[in-house]
C-alpha cells in the first residue's frame, strides 16, 4: 500500500508509517488543497527545501516511492486559490525533476491548465507517474496515457455512467487501483453499485466486513461512512466487470503495473 502525503507534516507521518511497517510505502508532497500551508509557513523556500530533503532521504532508504500528491484542484478553490495552487505545483515539479521519483498527481476540474503546465516538462520527468482519483473525460484520459501516465481508479472514478465508460477505455497496462481511504468510498447511489448488483455470479462481488457507527466500532468491523483499504476489493470488482476479465486477472495486471511504477517488492 502507498500512504500519500498531503503536506510536510503529513508526508513525514506517511514516511514514519512506511518505516514501521513492511507492507507500507509513502509518498511525499503538498496537495493542492494544502498549497496555502506552504504560503503561510512564513518561509516557503525553506518549507520546500525540507520537503525535498524528506523525499530524498525516503527515496534513498526505500520508504518513499512517489512524489505527490501534487497538482491542482479547481473544484476546491476555497482551500487555496488557483494562482497559489499553480505556483506551488510548478515549484514542486522543479523539485520532482531533481528527485527522479514517479509523480503522484491530483487533477480535478483543471485539465487544460494541468496539461499546459505538466506536458512541456515531461522530457525532464522520465518516470512519469499516476494521475490518481481520475474523474476526467475519455479525451483527457487518452492524452495522459499517450504521454505515458497511468490512471488511478477509486470509488470517485466510478460514480456515473460516463465515469464507467472512461474506465472501459483505459488500456489495462495503464490502470492502477486505489481507495483514497478515508475518502472516495463506493456509495449505494453510484453507477458502480448498480453494476455490482447486476453481476450474476456472487463470487464476483467482494464481501466486506460489517460497517458499524464509529461509537460502536469493534475490531474486525469497518467504520460506517469511512472508506478503508479493504474496500479496494470493491474497486477491483467494478473495474474487472467493466473490462470483462476476472478479478484475479485484473489484480495480476495491476500488481505488475504497480511494481513497475513504484518498485514495490515483487515477492510480496
Ligand atoms: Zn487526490
Amino acid at each position: 500500500m502507498l500512504v500519500t502525503g498531503s503536506n510536510l507534516s503529513e508526508s513525514s507521518n506517511a514516511v514514519l508509517l512506511a518505516e514501521q511497517r513492511r507492507l507500507l510505502y509513502a509518498t511525499v508532497g503538498v496537495h493542492p488543497c494544502h498549497a496555502l500551508d506552504i504560503h503561510k509557513s512564513g518561509n516557503p523556500e525553506n518549507y520546500l527545501t525540507n520537503l525535498e530533503k524528506l523525499a530524498l532521504k525516503g527515496k534513498n532508504e526505500g520508504t518513499v516511492r512517489a512524489f505527490g500528491e501534487i497538482g491542482m484542484d479547481y473544484a476546491r478553490l476555497h482551500y487555496a486559490p488557483a494562482d497559489i495552487q499553480k505556483k506551488y505545483f510548478i515549484a514542486q515539479l522543479d523539485i520532482a525533476e531533481r528527485l527522479e521519483l514517479p509523480l503522484f498527481l491530483h487533477s480535478r476540474d483543471c485539465a487544460d491548465d494541468f496539461a499546459d503546465i505538466l506536458i512541456p516538462r515531461l522530457p525532464k520527468l522520465p518516470r512519469r507517474g499516476v494521475v490518481h482519483s481520475f474523474t476526467g473525460t475519455v479525451d483527457e484520459m487518452l492524452l495522459l496515457v499517450s504521454h505515458g501516465f497511468s490512471i488511478g481508479i477509486n470509488g470517485c472514478s466510478l460514480k456515473t455512467e460516463e465515469n464507467l465508460e472512461v474506465v472501459k477505455a483505459i488500456p489495462l497496462d495503464k490502470i492502477l487501483l486505489e481507495t483514497d481511504a478515508p475518502w472516495c468510498e463506493i456509495r449505494p447511489t453510484h453507477a458502480s453499485t448498480k453494476l455490482l448488483r447486476s453481476l450474476t455470479s456472487p463470487e464476483m462481488i467482494p464481501d466486506l466486513p460489517t460497517a458499524l457507527k464509529k461509537e460502536k466500532f469493534r475490531k474486525g468491523s469497518m467504520v460506517k461512512g469511512r472508506c478503508e483499504p479493504c474496500a479496494i476489493s470493491m474497486v477491483a470488482a467494478v473495474v474487472a466487470a467493466l473490462k470483462s476479465i476476472s478479478v484475479g486477472e485484473l489484480c495480476d495486471i495491476v500488481w505488475k503495473n504497480s511494481v513497475e511504477m513504484f518498485g514495490f517488492d515483487e515477492h510480496l
